[in-house]
C-alpha cells in the first residue's frame, strides 16, 4: 500500500486543481493521498467528487504556526472541517495572506523589482496567495532562475530582505484546536533547515507532551542523517513518523509518492481521528 500524506493543490500554492491532483495520485500508483493545502480545506469537495476508484482521500490542511519566533508548519488530518473554533483560527491566518503578500511586493518594489499585485494575483488564481506565488512572479520577471532560488536571504526566505511575517498560530494552540475537532497533528518537515530556522528538539519533545501525534521524517528537505536523528527522537518521545512528497505540482520538483508513510502508522492515524474518516474513491476498496 502506497500512502502519501502531504500534497498541495490550487486551493493553496500547488499547480494541480484538486481534481487533477487525485487523478495524478491514482496514476502515480498511490492507494492513499492526503490533501493538505495551507490553512484551507477549500479543495476537499472537488477532490472527493473526482476521487478515482481505488484511491482513498485523507482530508487535511497544513497550518501556519510560529514557536518562539520560528515559523513552522503543522499538518492536521481528519478533523471536523466545520469545527467553529478551528475555522476561526484558519480564517485569521488566511485573511492575513493578502496584506502580507502586498507587503512583500512593496519591499520588492523598493529593491527595484517591478513585481505587481496583479501579476501575483494572476499566478495565485483561486489559491490562497503565498510566497511560492511571489517566487513564481520573480521567475517570470527573470529575477531568479527557479522558485527555490527565491527562497534565500536575498529575497523571500524567513527574515530575508523582502520577507514579511504573517499571523501564525501557536503550535500548542494548534494541537489543542485540532484535537478538539477530532483531528491528528503531524509536525511537517521539522528539520528543513534550508527553509530558515527550525525549532529545537527540546521543543518537539514539549509538543509531544502537549499531544502532538507525529513528525514528518521522510521529506525531500531532510538528508539521511537528519532522518535517522528524527526517527531516534520520535522513538524517545513517543511520536509517530510519516513520509510524504509535499507535492506542489510543477511549482516544486518533488513527485507524488516520492516519499511514503508506513501502512501501520497510517492505520494508527486513522484510529486516532474522530473528526472525519478517510474517503474511499467511488467503488474503491477502503484502505
Ligand atoms: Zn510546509
Ligand atoms: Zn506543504
Amino acid at each position: 500500500m502506497r500512502i502519501d500524506l502531504h500534497t498541495h493543490s490550487t486551493a493553496s500554492d500547488g499547480t494541480d486543481s484538486p481534481a487533477e491532483l487525485v487523478r495524478n495520485a491514482a496514476a502515480a500508483g498511490l492507494d492513499v493521498v492526503a490533501l493538505t493545502d495551507h490553512d484551507t480545506t477549500r479543495g476537499h469537495a472537488e477532490a472527493i467528487a473526482a476521487l478515482p476508484e481505488g484511491l482513498t482521500l485523507v482530508t487535511g490542511a497544513e497550518l501556519s504556526c510560529r514557536l518562539d519566533g520560528v515559523s513552522m508548519h503543522m499538518l492536521a488530518y481528519l478533523f471536523d472541517p466545520e469545527n467553529a473554533e478551528l475555522l476561526a483560527e484558519r480564517e485569521l491566518v488566511r485573511d492575513d495572506r493578502v496584506p502580507r503578500a502586498k507587503g512583500m511586493i512593496a519591499k520588492l518594489n523598493e529593491l527595484g523589482v517591478p513585481v505587481t499585485w496583479e501579476q501575483v494575483a494572476r499566478i495565485a488564481g483561486d489559491g490562497s496567495v503565498g510566497r511560492p506565488h511571489i517566487a513564481s512572479a520573480l521567475v517570470e520577471l527573470g529575477v531568479v532562475p527557479t522558485v527555490s532560488d527565491a527562497f534565500t536571504q536575498n529575497w523571500l526566505a524567513d527574515g530575508a530582505r523582502a520577507y514579511v511575517a504573517k499571523h501564525e498560530t501557536d503550535p500548542f494552540e494548534a494541537i489543542r484546536l485540532v484535537k478538539a475537532a477530532g483531528g491528528v497533528t503531524v509536525f511537517a518537515h521539522p528539520a528543513a533547515t534550508k527553509r530558515g530556522r527550525t525549532v529545537p528538539e527540546t521543543s518537539i519533545a514539549k509538543l509531544a507532551e502537549a499531544g502532538l501525534d507525529g513528525i514528518e521524517v521522510d521529506h525531500m528537505d531532510h538528508d539521511p542523517a537528519t532522518r535517522d536523528r528524527l526517527r531516534g527522537l520520535a522513538a524517545d518521545v513517543g511520536l509517530l513518523t510519516t513520509g510524504s512528497s509535499d507535492y506542489h505540482g510543477s511549482r516544486k520538483t518533488c513527485v507524488l509518492g516520492e516519499y511514503t508513510t508506513d501502512p501501520e502508522i497510517y492505520g494508527e492515524i486513522t484510529r486516532r481521528a474522530t473528526g472525519a474518516f478517510p474517503v474511499p474513491g467511488a467503488g474503491g476498496r477502503r484502505a
